[in-house]
């Protein structure tokens, strides 16, 4: 890992996702993660092959209006939701599946949601895994207060880690606020 990265409740914390397996996607239900220029123009260039794959009604909206709405988190505009979902949002991530198909399922999603549940705080820049009673957490979804039978985070979110980790060595614009509760 590079010198100075670290995640500080690494060694403590516990995560599974169990998307699909009693979960339905919570984590997307009402998400609206901010979108950084770059994830802007990597998505608008691929619409065309994403658009098939989505709801019939988050299609119709993204056609209408763009998949991104006025609301705005730390300047950036934020992808819309339709019927209480994320546009991209149907049996799981549009764009996540998109990209594992191409083999990199975080190509084309936004850092928020590739980082999910690791984040960085903007007061102090320190990495940490999202954990219910940790750094004051206020998003209320069971994946974040998991119980003693889930792996460790070290284990589980390996990937997420070398994201973060790869953000940090590359001064990327995902070293971002973390998410509000209502942001994956
Ligand atoms: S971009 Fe994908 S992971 Fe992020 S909120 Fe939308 S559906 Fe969920």
């Amino acid at each position: 890992m590079a010198g100075d990265f670290r995640i500080l409740n690494l060694p403590e914390a516990r995560f599974e996702c169990t998307f699909g397996r009693g979960c339905d996607g919570v984590c997307c239900r009402e998400g609206r993660p901010p979108v950084y220029p770059e994830e802007r123009e990597l998505i608008a260039a691929n619409l065309t092959s994403l658009l098939p794959d989505l709801r019939s009604e988050a299609r119709a909206l993204v056609e209408r209006e763009g998949f991104v709405s006025k609301r705005r988190k730390e300047g950036h505009p934020m992808l819309r939701v339709v019927r209480g979902w994320c546009v991209f949002f149907h049996q799981g991530c549009v764009l996540h599946r998109h990209g594992e198909r191409e083999g990199d399922p975080f190509k084309y999603k936004p850092a928020a949601c590739a980082l999910f549940p690791i984040t960085r705080d903007p007061s102090d820049g320190a990495w940490y895994v999202r954990q219910k009673g940790y750094r004051k957490e206020a998003w209320d979804l069971p994946c974040l207060e998991p119980g003693e039978l889930a792996p460790p985070a070290s284990a589980s979110l390996q990937a997420e880690i070398a994201l973060a980790e790869r953000f940090t060595r590359q001064g990327s614009a995902a070293l971002i606020a973390p998410p509000t509760a209502s942001d994956p």
